[in-house]
């Protein structure tokens, strides 16, 4: 891993921060569209690759800025093709990054935080607890040393064709730094993604999703996983602060907001007696009602030391044709991964000094301030 210093991080910088970066340098805006084409089209780290820049510029670019990327410490390959890596982010921290190939795309599964804060009871990464937000470049590192590790350049072809933040971490507890990324990933001078192919997995931060609709056209997942507000209280504890009447009407402010047609993904784990029966499928068939939306069934992934059990292929079967009948589009997401702990859920990293957790509620108490909520 690079080591840190004073100088400015070039590979977590959006365009409009790197043409910034560049003015104050005393240079033409287009600078900025050549350096980002080197850094992410073409993987490159060092500023003396960059020919078409002057030697003059790279040799001041080398005095004030840096392109660090992080170590890949581990590689697992599961025997269906999904790649894990470990990444180390600093002296202590680790965190983990999937790939998972499929016939028509390739979907990189990124994290937005070290650990999490959000103990969701059915999730791994949640027992690891919290130790900080990602910065910008560490989360694009992900994709950047997921094209190198692929011997892919995004600029040649689109190995990585999604990306998800669907690793650890909350996302939307970390928009200072996730909403810069996802505009590098669907710039065209960059990785040059659709909006439909970045998509931004969410518990239910209400506040940050009416913040997503207005910064960052990217796609939005909502991790809903019960119909009503005991279960999932129980489940998704930040429901108690975002519960069901404060999340549907954010849900569907997003999807009317947009210039577009949008549509949210429901993504719904599938535990065993818990959320599985058919009673439960028909309460959240009222709660959406006619918000456009995609569910996406996902069974559960287990991990040591939990009391869950994934439900039984007749129960999610029964589930979704229930769904189905009410017309509502409802896939079962394919299991991925699961032999090298890549699977939803299943990613723990190495988070050292996890007490942060109560720290980060307070940013949670903070966020009930805002005017959105307000009103509610
Ligand atoms: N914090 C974000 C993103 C990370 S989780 C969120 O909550 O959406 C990505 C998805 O995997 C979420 O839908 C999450 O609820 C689901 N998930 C977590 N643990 C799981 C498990 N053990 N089995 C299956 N899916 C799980």
């Amino acid at each position: 891993m690079t080591q840190a210093t004073e100088k400015t991080d070039l590979l977590g910088m959006d365009r409009a921060a790197l043409e910034a970066f560049f003015a104050q340098m005393g240079e033409k805006p287009f600078r900025a569209v050549q350096v980002m084409k080197w850094i992410h089209q073409m993987g490159v780290s060092d500023f003396d690759d960059m020919t078409n820049v002057s030697k003059a510029l790279r040799e001041k670019l080398k005095q004030v800025a840096q392109i660090r990327t992080p170590k890949i410490v581990a590689e697992q390959r599961s025997s269906d093709g999904t790649i894990k890596w470990v990444l180390e982010m600093d002296n202590h921290n680790c965190i983990e990054t999937v790939f998972i190939p499929e016939a028509d795309r390739g979907t990189l599964c990124i994290s937005s935080q070290v650990g999490c804060a959000l103990e969701c009871s059915f999730c791994s990464t949640a027992q690891q607890g919290f130790n900080r937000n990602l910065e910008n470049w560490e989360i694009v590192a992900q994709m950047w040393v997921a094209n190198k590790a692929l011997g892919t350049t995004p600029r040649e072809e689109r190995v990585v064709s999604n990306v998800v933040f669907m690793g650890m971490g909350e996302p939307l507890l970390n928009v200072t730094h996730v909403f810069p990324v996802a505009r590098i990933l669907m710039d065209d001078n960059a990785y040059g993604l659709s909006k439909r192919r970045v998509t931004i997995s969410t518990a239910g931060v209400v506040p940050a999703i009416d913040k997503l609709r207005e910064e960052v056209d990217a796609s939005l997942a909502i991790s809903l996983h019960a119909p009503n507000n005991a279960l999932r209280d129980e489940l998704v504890p930040v429901n108690k602060k975002y519960p069901l009447e404060v999340l549907m009407p954010a849900l569907f402010r997003y999807v009317e907001g947009g210039n577009s047609k949008k549509h949210i993904t429901i993504e719904y784990v599938m535990l065993d007696g818990v959320n599985d029966r058919v009673e439960h499928a028909d309460e959240l068939i009222d709660l959406l009602g006619n918000l456009p939306s995609k569910i996406n069934l996902i069974p559960f992934n287990p991990f040591p030391n939990t009391d869950y059990k994934r439900s039984s292929n007749n129960a999610v079967h029964r589930f979704q044709d229930r769904l189905k009948q009410a017309g509502l589009n409802c896939t079962v997401r394919k299991t991925r991964g699961d032999d090298i702990d890549a699977a939803c859920g299943q990613l723990a990293g190495k988070v050292k000094d996890r007490t942060k957790r109560t720290l980060h509620r307070v940013e949670l108490t903070d966020l009930t301030m805002s005017p959105q909520l307000n009103q509610v």
